[in-house]
């Protein structure tokens, strides 16, 4: 067994632990494998191990890596989980099941124009600024309205929520808020908590857990 596949197993356990001591169901929390900046041949192990679900920050990247393994699985689930330029909409629709950083109008607009044209339509997650860091991608938590409405009116689909609290601060008062957020929209999905904090989110109502360096190791 590889280093990476005997900490995938690791973090397994961990989530299955933290999920059993927030008294929630196991099959509520779902693994997203942050394979970023990895290759296929670091990432197959953890695939032939059972891993099914992988999360990627850059299209470009994802159309060097994913296709081939894609092909070989076909059960593979893709999210993308870095911030989506306009200009790279259609080969992100192609490419990911998830999308989890839609936080602008400008991208609400081209997300729209493709719609229509594509069979397999991707589940849409909104990426709030949870912590109203200037530097930071996501909608600001009292722009998120405004972004929801206009998602409802160009008829696209929002799923659920996803946040990055800031660096340094202990996260669960962000997590809370995100899911105050996700209750007042009525949103059942919520992706929050990385490596260092994921068991904190779970406790919170996560639903969706993207740890990386805990299983890939330092990058
Ligand atoms: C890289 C990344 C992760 C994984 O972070 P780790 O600390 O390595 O687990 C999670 N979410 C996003 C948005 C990321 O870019």
């Amino acid at each position: 067994m590889t280093k990476t596949v005997e900490r995938w197993q690791t973090i397994r356990s961990a989530i299955h632990a933290a999920t059993e001591d927030a008294g929630r169901q196991a099959n509520e929390v779902c693994l997203v494998a942050v394979s970023k900046t990895f290759m296929a041949e670091d990432i197959e192990p953890v695939i032939q191990a059972g891993q099914r679900v992988f999360g990627e920050n850059r299209v470009q990247e994802s159309q060097q890596k994913w296709p081939a393994l894609k092909q070989k699985y076909p059960d593979l689930v893709l999210h993308l989980i870095g911030p989506l330029q306009s200009n790279k909409v259609k080969e992100a629709l192609d490419l990911f099941d998830v999308i989890e950083t839609v936080d602008r109008p400008s991208l609400l607009q081209a997300l729209a124009k493709e719609w229509p044209k594509i069979t397999r339509k991707p589940v849409l997650f909104v990426q709030v600024n949870i912590g109203s860091e200037e530097q930071k991608a996501g909608v600001g938590v009292k722009e998120l309205p405004a972004l929801l409405k206009q998602a409802q009116e160009l008829a696209l689909p929002i799923d659920g929520l996803m946040c990055i609290p800031p660096a340094g601060d202990p996260p669960s008062p962000y997590f809370a808020l995100l899911k105050k957020l996700a209750l007042e929209h009525g949103f059942k999905q919520l992706s929050m908590g990385m490596s260092a904090d994921f068991a904190e989110a779970i406790q919170l109502g996560a639903t969706f857990v993207r740890v990386g360096s805990a299983i890939f190791g330092h990058r």
